[in-house]
């Protein structure tokens, strides 16, 4: 049996739906990554740019999310609406920003220089 921590009253308790000590509903969380809420990072106005980023941070083994703001194919060509946003778990935050730096500090045609 797998125990697990009330997040109401803190007890040691058998994997359940309803604490036993408190009668809260336990949350239950399958992915670990999931216990951190995401964070916005970085915005960029390309895809391309994104998933570069994106690689990069992979490569770092941070997981990424990125949502893009591209809802209608008008806004494609619209530079201030194409917002593309990239997300990574709060708890990579630090790594992330570092990489994030670094690319953009050696951002010129070595594209393959990491
Ligand atoms: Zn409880």
């Amino acid at each position: 049996m797998i125990k697990i921590k009330c997040q109401i009253c803190n007890s040691e308790i058998e994997d359940t739906t309803t604490c036993p000590v408190c009668g809260a509903e336990i949350e239950h969380n399958n992915n670990e990554e999931e216990q951190y809420p995401w964070l916005l990072i970085y915005t960029t106005n390309t895809l391309m740019n994104a998933e570069m980023f994106k690689v990069n941070l992979e490569s770092a083994g941070i997981p990424v999310q990125i949502l893009s703001q591209f809802d209608s194919p008008h806004q494609l060509t619209v530079g201030n609406l194409a917002i593309v946003k990239i997300y990574v778990p709060s708890i990579y935050e630090t790594d992330a920003r570092e990489i994030i730096e670094q690319i953009e500090s050696g951002n010129s045609m070595n594209d393959n220089e990491v």
